[in-house]
């Protein structure tokens, strides 16, 4: 006939005891917690693209999608499918793109992979219609051919279109190769795209020169 719990010492010392656990346990926690947001910390901080990462991963008005799409651009003329990799040789946007460039790309995926990270190809070499397909949009997101240009390069300047430059993804795997780049070559360009990689070869040696703020800023587009 044990309608109601019984009082007595048992039940509450049982609470006591859970109570001093959980409140060990979480001291616990919180002293592990605090000795790897240090550490961590520290990592970040050598990381400067992290919290541009975040806010692009986020999604920010205004920014440019990291993988360009155009009306009636085709493969031929550098489209990308989806999941496409520096591997994938039969989509001319890799195909076409520096052969040493490509080299340094595949080189640094190997090594990226063997840290659980794929190295995507979101765009590469491209025609000039579809620069010139990109630019137009640009031109009708930002208001003004100079707004446009800090995020498109003008067709006929762009280094896509020369096959020196690639969008790469995801951001994960671009904050790696911010990070470890230097040593293949390869290096940011502008500090308003992470995704954007060009091959610099002194890089290994004298580490990844200066970035442009943006395309804008960039000599080789003021053609
Ligand atoms: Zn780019």
């Amino acid at each position: 006939m044990l309608r109601e719990p019984r009082p007595g010492w048992l039940p509450t010392a049982l609470v006591t005891a859970l109570v001093t656990a959980l409140v060990t346990a979480l001291a616990a926690s919180l002293t592990g917690c605090g000795a790897a947001a240090g550490t961590a910390g520290g990592h970040h901080l050598a990381e400067v693209d992290h919290p541009l990462q975040r806010t692009i991963a986020a999604g920010v008005p205004g920014e440019m999608p990291q993988r360009a799409s155009a009306r009636g651009v085709t493969l031929a003329d550098g489209e990308v499918p989806a999941g496409t990799t520096v591997l994938d040789d039969s989509v001319p946007a890799v195909a076409r793109l520096d052969p040493a460039l490509e080299s340094a790309l595949r080189e640094a995926a190997a090594d990226a992979a063997r840290d659980g990270l794929e190295l995507d190809v979101n765009s590469g070499w491209r025609s000039r219609a579809y620069q010139q397909e990109l630019f137009a949009q640009a031109i009708r997101k930002y208001g003004s051919e100079a707004a446009a240009a800090r995020w498109v390069a003008r067709p006929g300047t762009s280094v896509h279109e020369a096959g020196q430059a690639v969008d790469l993804g995801p951001a994960t795997t671009t904050s790696w190769l911010a990070e470890h780049g230097a040593s293949y070559g390869l290096c940011r360009t502008y500090a308003n795209e992470p995704w954007h990689f060009e091959l610099r070869p002194a890089a290994a040696t004298d580490g990844c020169p200066a970035r442009y703020a943006d395309a804008a800023h960039d000599p080789r587009t003021q053609r």
